[in-house]
């Protein structure tokens, strides 16, 4: 048997391999993760560790094995799932103070879909509270730090954000503390993360996994997806969490296809667009270097390479910043001290509500729900919400006209490399502005991935951007494998 530290370091493809030659129990390699959870706490990646159902969903999964049950290629895989989806009898708080001990009675459609497919939990992955962030340190748990360090530079030696929302789940996954991960992302929170700790993230289409159980944060931009060490590992997970869910009016109903069938290596003939609208002041060299070389990596294997034109790119920003904290003001609305988690005891019922959102959420939850119901407020409804729907179409308009002249489009993932915990906390527009390239695709509703493609100056990975058409993961996931192969990025080793 191999040692258990090479048990964290596979693949989920190979791990499953593995499992199914008998080289090792699903027991085995889940108790080798929870000892290497246990030998990394220091990064508070995990906001609740899970190990007593771990190992008896692990010793299920050695049962159906051992009579010839097993359910397919996640039967007995490790994985770490994001605070923000409900886990039935298991803490879920969405990193927030105001969640303080809620266990759900029920299991979000997409973790149930991971169970069924035999997939083993870790335990529940730090997040920024509510999803909102892009460094993870607006967490109520503290921040998570990415297991990366920085050769030289300014932050060399200082502990780095994992990037936002879904940072503890980058971490976890990293950090080989996980196979897998589920994240969510909203306006970057699984890319965004997956480029900052040099693993693959990805966003489905916006209904492609059901959001029912997942704690809502902007209702139309909220999306499940994978965090993985590779694009394959990507394929396999979404299979398992996609799919139509009556529960979720939103979710499509339309077949999940065999993502990692679609890994054939060729993209010959792929004509891959890169949008002239991309090319942003400010952006360091080395991020315009790498972009330049993806295109190389992907003309060399055969893609066309095709100059396009996504004229309302500039909007995409600010129009997030209307209609996201608009639609959580309103999802929040719910956080009350009745229903849910904490509740401190006011005079009278107003004040209760008054005292227990005042306690129970942090400033940057805070301060999205200012936002949002300005901006939804009588008078200035048209000015702000209603104009940003508007420019929303005219956003979603370009990536269509776009897809008659490409089938996928190539962009950096986020203007950095992540940054020392503390940059960036005292100015929310420089934060806002890590997501510049994921918030488009959100906005469109497109799926999108990051792959890891390269090392900054200081030694800290970077990734690399593809957006496609509505439900094309496949034809996206087939250019993120080849873009994989020639990169060779070295994980940490
Ligand atoms: N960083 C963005 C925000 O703070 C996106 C977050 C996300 O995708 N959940 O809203």
């Amino acid at each position: 048997m191999a040692g258990t530290s090479d048990l964290t370091r596979l693949t989920i493809a190979d791990a499953g391999a593995g499992l199914a030659a008998g080289d090792f129990s699903a027991r085995e390699l889940t108790q080798a993760h929870l000892d290497a959870m246990a030998a990394a706490r220091d990064l508070n990646a995990y906001s609740a560790e899970t190990p007593d159902q771990a190992l008896a969903m692990a010793d299920a999964s050695d049962a159906r094995r051992g009579q010839g049950d097993a359910q397919g290629p996640l039967d007995g895989i490790p994985l770490a799932i994001k605070d923000l989806f409900c886990t039935e009898g298991v803490l879920s708080t969405a990193g927030s103070h105001i969640l303080d001990g809620f266990k759900p009675t029920y299991e979000s459609t997409v973790t149930q879909q991971l169970w069924d497919a035999g997939a083993v939990m870790l335990g529940k992955t730090n997040m920024d509270e509510f999803a909102m962030g892009s460094a993870n340190v607006t967490s109520h748990y503290g921040p998570c730090l990415n297991p990366w360090k920085a050769a030289s530079g300014d932050a060399a030696g200082k502990d780095l954000v994992p990037g936002g929302s879904s940072g503890g789940s980058a971490s976890a996954v990293a950090a080989n503390i996980a196979l897998g991960a589920t994240g969510t992302d909203t306006g970057g929170s699984i890319r965004q993360p997956g480029s900052f700790c040099g693993i693959v993230g990805m966003k489905p289409t916006y209904g492609r996994c059901s959001r029912w159980g997942i704690i809502a944060f902007a209702s139309s931009l909220d999306q499940a997806g994978p965090l993985t060490r590779t694009v394959r590992d990507g394929a396999l997970m979404l299979g398992a969490m996609a799919g139509y869910d009556p529960k979720d009016s939103t979710s499509v109903d339309i077949p999940v296809p065999d993502y990692a069938a679609a890994l054939t290596g060729d993209i010959r003939g792929l004509r891959v667009g890169i949008p002239a609208e991309y090319r942003m002041d400010g952006t360091p060299p080395e991020i315009e270097a790498l972009w330049q070389q993806g295109r190389d990596w992907l003309r060399d294997a055969g893609a066309e390479i095709v100059d396009i034109s996504l004229p309302h790119t500039k909007y995409a920003l600010p129009t997030y910043y209307i209609v996201a904290p608009a639609e959580a003001s309103s999802n929040l609305a719910r956080y009350d001290g009745v229903r849910y988690g904490l509740r401190v005891e006011g005079e009278d019922i107003i004040d209760t509500y008054e005292k227990t959102r005042a306690a129970g959420f942090g400033p940057e939850v805070k301060r999205r729900i200012m936002i949002g119901t300005y901006v939804l407020s009588a008078g200035y409804y048209d000015a702000y919400y209603l104009q940003a729907q508007r420019v929303r179409t005219r956003i979603a308009d370009d990536f269509r006209a776009a897809w008659d002249k490409c089938d996928v489009i190539l962009t950096p993932t986020a203007p950095s490399a992540a940054f020392a915990i503390g940059e960036k906390m005292d100015d929310p527009i420089a934060m806002y502005l890590n997501d510049i390239f994921t918030v488009p695709a959100s906005m469109a509703g497109l799926p999108a991935i990051s792959v890891p493609a390269g090392l900054s100056a200081d030694g800290l990975p970077l990734g690399l951007h593809l957006i496609g058409p509505a439900f094309a993961e496949e034809t996206m996931l087939r250019a993120a494998d080849v873009l994989e192969t020639a990169a060779e990025f070295e994980g940490r080793q």
